[in-house]
């Protein structure tokens, strides 16, 4: 039982007795009506929790209005009005589906979503005159999550939910940056302690909050996003600010998902992936950044320290025991995953005149740095003879030219090589566990592979073994298999992943 502080707060006296579950329905969930009946069951099934529902767009919308808006800023009518008449049918059939045989509600959603595409169209033509420029592309996408938290909304509230629904820009204030927004902790707690926890302090009947995920606000009130698959960041901001406001609230975090969890394995690359039931957060954001694809990458890092869980479960099988929770607990030290990366390319620079040249490897790196070209993993050797750093495949050409005419490199005295790779990462709080570390290599000898390069992270979180392109998935099925069937802890995956 929780109380706020008297002094900060009118409705101090009001408790918060249930805990706060936070939950974020993914586009991949949201499909028909049979998702908002989903919800619905969902709903029941926590009906003593304290909810706030963070929406998705309606899966696949976010790509129709990104393509929308690239129509109408190369001003193809024919091809606009196209693609938002199957954004209309999309919202306009789920309206019948969902409201079937209530005349008034299903009337006024229908007047509502013509309202809401008549200000999408007012947008195009915009792009249209203006071009499209960053704000554009968020401002058109920002509608995705408009419409289908306003369709939640309605359907909840007909179904005799009570239900208080915002929009992000009315809770998320972030910094300029559009289309990969970072939210701004000081002025978002502001709005969330002024127009959301006050909901929550109701004694008799705390509403369902329905938000949109994704969508915030710039200082001035342009509308921002926070990078895609952003809704899984805009539950974790919620969590975070709603901990700092008092941090006695008991908090969890749901996002639900089309799968079981993390998985040991992208299941593209190995036939018998598992489900992993418990991460740690470190775990989670090195199985997130390298592609488990399933997380947001910048969701955990705002809600680590203050030990917030979040659960990963499968919207379609609601009441199944088995998902994956992230908190700071961990069922061993082990090797918990492993993630691939391909089309890369080694660029390997030798010379022995590197010895004892402080600020080579900074040359390098801020030259490769100002041209955008992203370093995926870097080693060094002790003699300092020789560095190797992979890139994208694509940046090859470039950074070849780069290296050979920047005239801050010895360029005469530098032997510059390159090899197409792949990257395996394996993730486990220590991998350097005897155990863990034989497994990885004895699956490599056993198929006569040796690693090109190899690089860890300082926690022993995370060893990238970058391999010939030919052997990365032989080498990732034998892996998992070995740390898979050493270890207890992982779940065999029941539903189609
Ligand atoms: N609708 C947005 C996207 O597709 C955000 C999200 O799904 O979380 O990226
Ligand atoms: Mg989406």
């Amino acid at each position: 039982m929780n109380k706020l502080n008297q002094t900060e707060n009118s409705f101090s006296i009001d408790e918060i007795v249930n805990p706060i579950h936070i939950m974020k329905f993914g586009g991949s969930c949201l499909h028909d009506a049979e998702s908002f009946k989903q919800i619905k069951l969902i709903t029941e099934l926590y009906a003593s929790d304290c909810k706030i529902y963070v929406s998705s767009a309606l899966h696949g919308i976010t790509e129709l209005l990104i393509k929308t808006s690239k129509f109408a800023s190369e001003n193809k009518p024919h091809d606009v009005s196209e693609l938002i008449k199957i954004i209309e049918t999309r919202h306009s059939n789920l309206i019948e589906a969902l409201f079937e045989g209530k005349l008034k509600a299903r009337n006024e959603a229908q007047k509502r979503l013509q309202e809401i595409l008549l200000n999408l169209l007012t947008v195009l033509e915009d792009i249209k005159e203006f071009g499209i420029t960053p704000y554009f592309t968020d401002y058109i996408m920002s509608f995705g999550e408009k419409l289908s938290n306003f369709l939640l909304s309605s359907y909840l509230s007909n179904e005799n939910y009570y239900v208080v629904s915002f929009i992000g820009e009315d809770l998320i204030i972030t910094n300029d940056r559009f289309n990969d927004a970072l939210p701004n902790l000081c002025h978002t707690k502001k709005r969330i302690k002024e127009r959301l926890l006050p909901l929550l302090y109701q004694n008799f009947r705390s509403p369902i909050i329905c938000i949109t995920g994704f969508i915030g606000r710039n200082k001035i009130g342009y509308t921002t996003t926070l990078g895609r698959g952003g809704s899984d960041f805009s539950a974790t901001i919620i969590a975070r600010c709603l901990h700092d406001l008092n941090p006695n609230l008991e908090i969890k975090v749901s996002l639900w998902k089309d799968v079981d969890g993390i998985l040991t394995s992208n299941p593209n690359y190995v036939s018998s992936p598992q489900l992993i039931p418990e991460l740690t957060y470190q775990e989670a954001k090195e199985m997130a950044y390298i592609g488990a694809k399933v997380l947001h990458p910048k969701c955990l890092e705002i809600i680590e320290k203050q030990n917030i869980p979040i659960e990963i479960k499968n919207f379609n099988f609601p009441n199944q025991k088995e998902y994956t929770q992230i908190s700071q607990k961990s069922s061993s030290n082990n090797i918990k995953g492993l993630n691939v990366v391909e089309n890369l390319e080694l660029i390997s620079i030798s010379s022995p005149t590197l010895i004892n040249v402080p600020g080579f490897l900074g040359k390098v790196f801020s030259l490769l740095g100002k041209h955008g070209i992203n370093i995926n993993m870097i080693s060094q050797s002790c003699s300092q003879i020789g560095i190797s750093f992979a890139i994208e495949q694509f940046h090859l050409e470039q950074t070849l030219q780069l290296l050979t005419a920047d005239k801050n490199l010895p360029s005469e005295w530098i032997s510059i090589s390159h090899q197409p790779v792949g990257i395996i990462a394996i993730i486990g709080n220590d991998i350097f566990l005897p155990e863990s570390i034989m497994n990885i290599y004895a699956s490599i000898a056993q198929l006569g592979i040796s690693p090109i390069s190899i690089a860890k992270n300082d926690k022993g979180m995370n060893l990238s073994i970058a391999l010939p392109e030919s052997s990365l998935q032989q080498t990732v099925n034998l892996i998992n298999d070995s740390f898979v069937s050493s270890e207890e802890n992982f779940i065999q995956i029941k539903s189609k992943q």
